[in-house]
Formats: C-alpha cells, sequence, structure tokens
C-alpha cells in the first residue's frame, strides 16, 4: 500500500518548493487510496525552531493538505520530530559500528578543509578519504584523553555503481568513490539529515519517497545506509526544480516565496493549489482550472515532468483572478473585511444590512482584482461621499455642454424612483435620454463622471443601487454647483 511522507525542517516558513513536495505526495496518497504522514526534520538544532514548525504545518492547513499520521495528530510511529527520535538512530549508529559499517572520526575541521583543498588542486572531487578508518585503540584513547568527540562516517564501498530507478528521472547511476565516508551521527550525537531520514523512512514504512531533485544526490549515501542495515528500499521520485520566468533560480524577485505571504495578500487556498499542482505536472486535457478533486483523480507520477517547472507569477494571478469571479460572495466578503478596514473604508463590526451592502460591493469589485488585498483599490465609488475626478478625460467629460444638463435632469429622475434596481436605473437612464434629448456617450459619459469621477468602470446600473440614492444625487449636484 501507498505511503508517502512530507519531512521538512522547520528552518523558515513554507515555501513554494516545499509546498509543492507536500502537495505531490498528498496527491499521490489520496490518488491510491494511501497514507500521508507529516514529520519534523529538525536535527539542525541552531536554525529549527517551533515557530517555523507552527507556521509550516499552518500553511499546510490553510492549503487544504491534511496528513493521516504524524505531527499533532499522531500515530502507531510516535513521536515524528527528529530531535525526539535520539535514542533510535543512536542505538541503529551503534549497530553500524559493531557490525563494521561506519567508524568513528576524530579529524579536526583544519585537517577536513586541507584534505578537500589538497583533492581540489588535483582535480578530483572534495570528499574524505578516511584516515580514521583504521585507528587503533591507542589512537583513540589518545583523541579521547585529549578531549576530542568524535564523529560517526558511513564506510563507503569502493567502486560501487550505486542505481535508483526513479519515477520521474528514471536510470540514475552514481558511482560510489565519488562520495567519500559520510558523517551519520555528529560530534553532539545528533544523526545527520542522510541518516535520520533513512531510520525514519524505514521505521514508517515508507513505500514511495517524492521529494525535490536537490535531493537526488542525497539518495546514493541513502540506499548505501538500507543495504547496510538490510532495509527494503522505497521507490523514490524526484521532481523538478522550480525556476523563475527568467530561468534562473526561483526567488524572491519572481514572486513571494512563502505560501503565507500568498496568504496574507489574500491569495485562495484552492487557487494556489491548482496552480501548485501545475508546477511540474499536467493534467491530461487542455482544462487548466482543475479542483483538488478533480487533480486527485488525475494526479500520477508519469506525468510529473523531468524539466524545471517555471513559476510564472502572472499566471497564477490569472488563476486566482478565476477562482475568485467563481467563489462565494459571502466568503469573499469575509475575506475582504480586514483589507477594507486597513485602508480606512470600514470599522468595528459589519453585521446585518452593511453586511448585505458589502457584499454587493464586492461582488462588483471582484471583477477587477486578482487578489483581496487589491480590492481596496477598486471600491472607493462606495465609500466616499464626493468624488475626486483626476483623470484627465473625465475632466474633460466636465466641460462638455451637456454636462449640466445630465446632471439637472438626472438628479430629479433619480430622486422621484422609488427605489433604486438594476431595472429601474436602466429605466431612468432611457427618461434621463428623453427629457435631454440625448443619446449613448452624450448620457453615460457624464453620468459616469458625475458619479464616480471616471470614464471606465462596472456598469451604472450595477454600482447605482449600491452606491444608493442619496449619495448618487448629491454627487450629481456638486457637480453642478
Ligand atoms: N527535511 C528535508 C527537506 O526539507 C526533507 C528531504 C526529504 O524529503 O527527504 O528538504
Amino acid at each position: 500500500s501507498v505511503r508517502v511522507r512530507f519531512a521538512p525542517s522547520p528552518t523558515g516558513p513554507l515555501h513554494i518548493g516545499g509546498a509543492r513536495s507536500a502537495l505531490f505526495n498528498w496527491l499521490y496518497a489520496r490518488h491510491h487510496g494511501g497514507q500521508f504522514v507529516v514529520r519534523v526534520e529538525d536535527t539542525d538544532l541552531e536554525r529549527s525552531s517551533r515557530e517555523s514548525e507552527e507556521n509550516i504545518l499552518n500553511a499546510l492547513r490553510w492549503l487544504g493538505i491534511d496528513w493521516d499520521e504524524g505531527i499533532t495528530v499522531g500515530g502507531p510511529n510516535e513521536p515524528y520530530r527528529q530531535t525526539e527520535r535520539l535514542e533510535l538512530y543512536r542505538g541503529l549508529a551503534k549497530e553500524l559500528q559493531e557490525r563494521g559499517f561506519a567508524y568513528q572520526c576524530y579529524c579536526s575541521e583544519e585537517e577536513l578543509a586541507a584534505e578537500r583543498e589538497a583533492l581540489m588542486a588535483k582535480g578530483e572531487l572534495p570528499r574524505y578519504l578516511g584516515r580514521c578508518r583504521h585507528l587503533c585503540a591507542e589512537e583513540k584513547a589518545k583523541f579521547e584523553a585529549a578531549g576530542k568527540k568524535p564523529v560517526v562516517r558511513f564506510k563507503v564501498p569502493e567502486n560501487q555503481i550505486i542505481s535508483i530507478h526513479d519515477h520521474v528521472r528514471g536510470q540514475v547511476e552514481f558511482e560510489s568513490n565519488g562520495i567519500g565516508d559520510f558523517v551519520i551521527m555528529k560530534s553532539d550525537n545528533i544523526p545527520t539529515y542522510n541518516f535520520a531520514v533513512v531510520v525514519d523512512d524505514h521505521d514508517m514504512n515508507i513505500s514511495h519517497v517524492v521529494r525535490a531533485e536537490e535531493h537526488l544526490s542525497n539518495t546514493p549515501r541513502q540506499i548505501l545506509i538500507y543495504d547496510a542495515l538490510g532495509w527494503k528500499k522505497p521507490e523514490f521520485a524526484h521532481i523538478s526544480l522550480i525556476l523563475g520566468k527568467d530561468r534562473s533560480k526561483m526567488s524572491k524577485r519572481h514572486g513571494a516565496t512563502s505560501i503565507e505571504q500568498y496568504e496574507k495578500l489574500g491569495y485562495l487556498p484552492e487557487a494556489l493549489v491548482n496552480f501548485l499542482a501545475l508546477l511540474g505536472w499536467s493534467p491530461s486535457g487542455e482544462e487548466e482550472i482543475l479542483s483538488l478533486e478533480e487533480i486527485t483523480k488525475q494526479f500520477s507520477l508519469d506525468r510529473v515532468a523531468k524539466n524545471p517547472a517555471v513559476f510564472d507569477i502572472d499566471k497564477l494571478n490569472w488563476l486566482n483572478g478565476q477562482y475568485i469571479r467563481n467563489y462565494s460572495v459571502a466568503k469573499l466578503t469575509r475575506l475582504a473585511i480586514p483589507y477594507l478596514k486597513e485602508a480606512g473604508y470600514l470599522e468595528g463590526e459589519v453585521t446585518g444590512e452593511k453586511l448585505i451592502w458589502l457584499e454587493q460591493v464586492v461582488s462588483i469589485a471582484r471583477n477587477y482584482i486578482s487578489y483581496m488585498q487589491e480590492i481596496s483599490q477598486h471600491v472607493d465609488i462606495f465609500f466616499q461621499d464626493q468624488v475626486k475626478v483626476e483623470e484627465e478625460d473625465a475632466k474633460e467629460v466636465l466641460t462638455w455642454e451637456q454636462m449640466p444638463v445630465v446632471m439637472q435632469a438626472a438628479a430629479t429622475l433619480f430622486t422621484e424612483v422609488e427605489e433604486l434596481t438594476e431595472e429601474s436605473v436602466k429605466a431612468t437612464i432611457k427618461a434621463i435620454g428623453k427629457q435631454t434629448g440625448l443619446k449613448g456617450k452624450f448620457i453615460f459619459q457624464p453620468l459616469r463622471v458625475g458619479i464616480t469621477g471616471r470614464t471606465h468602470g462596472p456598469e451604472l446600473h450595477q454600482i447605482i443601487p449600491v452606491i444608493g440614492r442619496e449619495r448618487t444625487v448629491a454627487r450629481l449636484r456638486a457637480m453642478i454647483q
């Protein structure tokens, strides 16, 4: 059965790349009716924090990625934080040493650096050549007496080809000679990533390791550990890098990098998940707007591309705009309120009549935005008592000779209408035309400028009922004073 995992290092917020890895694992699990485990790789004590862990887990929850087993939810392989599983790694590191697969190394930083430099000068790969492999008891005792703390290194066999079948990259081969004896336990008795990840994946019965391509070069090391311990290896799938549109590594220049930033800007989780799924995976059909349910149904590793995925913020904005246009107005309004408060348009609790009115505002303004934070730039016409005319074209309309006639007629007729609805506004505009003998742009432009201060925008019959009679008439009168 399929058991996959997401194993973030809590050294910062959840980024686009991590979220994509989590999502692909989640999709793979859900598609196959398997399980998805989330555990925390916090062996980098200096850089790891509970705050980052919280941030990552919250971001996953916000995206709608849930997990069946792991951190916070528990399960049969508890605990799910590596720093709480140290005894397990320590015992296995000891076993590897007893069985001759690993050894203690006392080399100093300076010695290691000198070795690396010497190798590089010869044009060889910098690696550890195994100086401490054959330390005798006295030498060890001397180091110990001097208070040196050893690391534990894995003995990499010579002249081996390590090959993996990767679900994305196909057959990949590595030469063991290039690897060098690598550290599995640091001098503070904390395991390294390469060791702990193998122990956990085995312990948690992980069937498929789906992770970022940057870990491909770690895989041969991990395979050597599986083999030494006589453990069955999981299957691997390394998903491609994410590049910016200019083909350089994804960075802040290409848009926000953390999921939390997208949440703060008012992107919709459904849209972001849809976008993330398309970073390296493609559906079989043309349609790119797909629900999570649909993506889950279609998802397979066969359709994960080898070549880098390109992060295109314009595409995300387009996609998010599509979702905003199709979202429930009630939900969008709830999302819009904090931005409108921040912009000074609202304060206090928004309930009752006010909320119903605000929903109308949002249902119009949502047609002009890519993410919710932008909404405050498209609502001034609904909130201001007086309009400001700043646009050149609009100022020009103010000078038209038809302007006062239209304003006068409109002010009177809008005062007389019984109730402002889309229909009654349409009828009133017709009546203004009749009364003034004007047609087309000669009524619409003065009306639009008089009521909104601009020459473009949403349909008048949509906005006038929302702006309301009082403000509409006041604005029209102000124009002819
Ligand atoms: N902690 C690793 C990372 O965040 C996980 C790598 C893996 O999935 O094996 O990159």
